[in-house]
């Protein structure tokens, strides 16, 4: 008889005095908690954590549970990297630019002003070197990364005034995400960088004077347009903006092939299935808000351009100072160039006639 119907016919006694363990007891089980950086109330971008989690218990059979943290629970929505290397979660899921401060290298894990749009971010992560070479970063911080999600290209952001050229950023009071406020500053603005959660309360109070989060269905449900209604795009400095799942390293590396392999592929649904939901909810929170009085404007060309210099003159000074930045920000950089030299040809061609289409 072997082993499997031994354990079928002769019940738990039976293999217990067979001297067999049975199966149940050879696979202990793996509880990790997640710490999210975003508000449970954005099922797009903190909802990536949860399809994640979703994913690891069905492939492990309820094996492997990871249970879900918004900002503020368990830490600080920007304590989540401190957490991770320390070990109090194995897991943070947040957006890898608010940390530029750590170093300006966690930026580009995220998005930097110019940088790839969401396609293009993936493919040097998965194809190109960037998921090798931003491993070897965090590897200093005792992160595994996993790419956890993209919002693709984001809007500029609401305004209490309208934007009409370059001097109208002066002196403008703003919240932004992360390290998209360095050049920001260079162009005689103020960054703040506020959590998700505590954006609203800031515009309304009028501590700050106009705030960018993600694009139509996000926003709305923070409510920006009650208070500034003036609806810029694009927001220049996230042309893909991604999220990351970061894991404590010794946790990862305790893991078995098996489940290494399930979070990597739980990570990849949940990184596909955010830019998907953001895609696909958009078009009708825009409508929503233009019905509800939004006013929809584009940045000024001068803005962009000036935008646009005072980007590559930090990214320049940058490879100067940071050597992290500089092997890193280089590969991207080659890549980035490629892209646009591709994507010209067919994307941008197709996306252009189709919008311009009467469908
Ligand atoms: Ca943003």
């Amino acid at each position: 008889m072997d082993r499997r119907s031994l354990i079928k016919h002769a019940g738990v006694a039976g293999v217990l005095a067979a001297g067999v363990a049975p199966a149940v007891h050879a696979q202990a089980t793996i509880r990790w908690r997640l710490a999210s950086s975003f508000p449970k109330a954005l099922d797009t971008i903190y909802g990536a954590a949860d399809v994640f989690a979703k994913g690891v218990s069905e492939m492990s059979g309820g094996k492997f549970t990871i249970s879900v943290h918004p900002g503020g629970e368990l830490m600080p929505a920007f304590g989540v990297v401190d957490g991770v290397q320390q070990g109090t979660v194995e897991v943070a899921h947040t957006a890898p630019y608010y940390f530029h401060g750590k170093d300006e290298t966690f930026a580009i894990g995220t998005a930097i002003p110019f940088g790839l749009n969401s396609r293009q971010l993936t493919a040097w992560f998965y194809d190109g070197n960037g998921m090798k070479l931003m491993r070897e970063f965090y590897d200093q911080y005792n992160i595994v990364n996993f790419c956890g999600g993209n919002t693709g290209a984001q809007m500029g952001g609401w305004y209490r005034k309208e934007i009409k050229g370059a001097a109208d950023i002066k002196g403008l009071k703003m919240r932004i995400g992360g390290f998209a406020g360095r050049v920001l500053e260079r162009m005689g603005g103020v960054p703040q960088n506020i959590p998700g959660g505590e954006i609203y309360q800031a515009l309304e109070k009028g501590t700050i004077d106009a705030t960018e989060w993600v694009g139509p269905y996000d926003d709305e449900k923070l409510g920006f347009q009650k208070v500034a209604k003036n609806y810029y795009y694009p927001g220049w400095w996230e042309g893909g903006a991604q999220l990351d799942f970061y894991i404590n390293k010794a946790a990862f590396n305790g893991l078995s092939a098996e489940n290494k392999a399930i979070v990597e592929h739980a990570a990849a649904n949940a990184h596909t299935t955010m830019q998907a939901m953001y895609d696909s909810r958009n078009p009708a929170a825009l409508k929503r808000l233009v019905a509800g009085g939004a006013k929809v404007l584009p940045f000024p060309r001068a803005v962009m351009d000036e935008a646009f210099k005072q980007s590559m003159g930090l990214y320049e000074e940058l490879s100067a100072k940071n050597a992290n930045w500089k092997k890193v920000y280089s590969d991207y950089a080659n890549f980035r160039r490629d892209q646009n030299l591709w994507f010209r040809f067919t994307e941008a061609r197709f996306d252009s006639y189709m919008q311009a289409a009467k469908l």
